[in-house]
């Protein structure tokens, strides 16, 4: 397809999808084969569809070996409506729940927490200008608490928690938008999990939710219908019309996924990836890390150039060069080169290039 030139996408989501689920779905577009409609036209009824869902799912249960105690389920409204969903259905009069504020998106999820009830900010590295993640000592745990919220991975702030903490009975909760099946997940350590699809998965429209059976249930009589999880459970998520173009798109990212070796497969090509452009980054001291190194994150690497103001030429010439996405966060400012699963080695590869290039020619 010589006029699709596509460029590197190091955008912080939605993010790139692999290329082969993006030629499938433009082959199967107008027609899926033996259906003779395009997805966007069927039921969501249909037993296309619910095999097309039901695939998904197990392919997921599959990846990250999810244990039958658990419900798999995709949602709407973002990881955004999880940070009221989660209170709404787990923290019940009387109790507390517990918040470690590592980034901009926890502090958003601990916000709509208090909006439903107690909730105790147990650990924050706000201080530090949220440069890295907590120690495990740092964080005083409510005795009884109702449930542990963590965010798995800082996107804006390029910090990544290296593995869950201990929590005790609690149940973790974890905001896992940004890094979710980026490597092997331990999803027995959890009570919840939650993700916006349009980091790692998938288009947005879509969140994964993976929670424990015993959390499903404990919403109030008061709670909207859409808004408790049994409702989705009981209904495999189709209680109403789900994004079916989402869920298809999914569904064949999860194909792709287990192309790639699965978990540990794409761990080691993400190491591999994130490896060589935080090398780059510690090569000379022209670039900084903003993140503390036992912090940083895979996903998304944040960087300065040492000497600022050239940030806005370094952006503007990594653009015209075809690495497209690469200013950070506004509340940031800097770089940020997000490389989740999709995102492809030759991309690292041409922006290690071209900082390089720039480097000799401005440094
Ligand atoms: C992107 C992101 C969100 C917001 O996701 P929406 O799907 O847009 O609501 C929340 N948390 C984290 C960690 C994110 O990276």
């Amino acid at each position: 397809m010589p006029t699709l030139t596509r460029i590197f996408n190091f955008s912080a989501g939605p993010a790139m999808l692999p290329l082969p689920v993006l030629e499938q779905a433009q082959r199967d577009l107008v027609s899926l084969p033996g259906v003779g409609m395009s997805v966007m036209e069927i039921s969501h009824r249909s037993k296309t569809f619910e095999n097309l869902l039901d695939t998904a799912i197990a392919d997921i249960r599959a990846l990250a070996g999810v244990p039958s105690h658990y419900r798999i389920l995709m949602l709407q409204g973002g990881a955004t409506l999880q940070f009221s969903m989660v209170p709404m259905n787990l923290l019940a009069p009387g109790t507390t729940a517990d918040y470690v504020d590592t980034g901009s998106w926890a502090d958003k999820a601990i916000k709509e927490a208090r909006k439903v009830g107690a909730v105790n900010v147990v650990g924050s590295t706000k201080a530090d200008g949220y440069t890295r993640i907590p120690a495990a000592q740092e964080l005083t745990l409510t005795p009884g608490a109702a449930y542990v919220h963590i965010t798995s991975n800082n996107t804006i702030e390029g910090t990544e928690w290296k593995a869950p903490p201990e929590v005790g009975p609690a149940p973790l909760v974890v905001d896992a938008s940004s890094d979710i099946f980026s490597g092997p997940i331990d999803v027995g350590r959890f009570g919840l999990i939650y993700a916006g699809a349009q980091k790692n998965l998938g288009p947005s429209g879509v969140t994964l939710v993976i929670i424990r059976e015993d959390l499903v249930g404990r919403a109030p009589a008061s709670v909207p219908i859409m808004l408790d999880y049994k409702i989705h459970a009981d209904n495999n998520s189709l209680y109403n019309t789900p994004n079916t173009f989402g869920v298809y798109i999914l569904g064949l990212t999860m194909t792709w996924l287990r192309s790639q070796g699965g978990l540990e497969g794409i761990a080691r090509i993400n190491q591999r990836k994130a490896g060589t452009l935080y090398a780059e980054i510690d090569r000379t001291g022209f670039y900084r890390g903003t993140a503390r190194k036992d912090s940083r994150s895979l996903m998304n690497v944040t960087f300065r150039l040492r000497d600022e103001p050239l940030e806005a030429l370094f952006e503007k010439e990594a653009t015209a060069a075809g690495l497209d996405g690469l200013k950070g966060h506004r509340s940031v400012g800097g770089m940020r080169a997000s490389i989740y699963n999709a995102f492809p080695e030759e991309g690292v590869d041409a922006l290690v290039q071209f900082m390089r290039e720039f480097e000799r020619r401005r440094g």
